[in-house]
């Protein structure tokens, strides 16, 4: 059983999802969790999505890996926009 708060911030700076490894960008309101699992302190965040698929399939009390996750599409999307604004200009 999970043991925590979780509470739903707009993100000040860009974060990474811990259950898809996906991008959250700044302004995106998702999840913030802070607790304990397992005698573990954890702190991580979601996307609102990928929250709903975690405690869906109930991985929320049975645990998983940082990137667990499948990546939503919008995400990709997002993931996708990151890496063209990241390589260098041809000018
Ligand atoms: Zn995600």
């Amino acid at each position: 059983m999970a043991f925590g708060d979780t509470k739903r911030p707009v993100a000040a700076k860009r974060h990474v999802c811990v259950w898809c490894s996906g991008p959250i960008p700044q302004g995106e309101k998702h999840v913030l969790y802070v607790g304990e699992w397992q005698g573990e302190f954890q702190n991580w965040r979601m996307h609102e999505e990928c929250y709903q698929d975690a405690s869906d399939n109930d991985y929320l009390n049975e645990g998983f890996m940082d990137g667990d996750g499948e990546m939503p599409e919008r995400v990709k999307a997002l993931a996708q926009a990151e890496r063209e604004q990241r390589q260098p200009s041809k000018k």
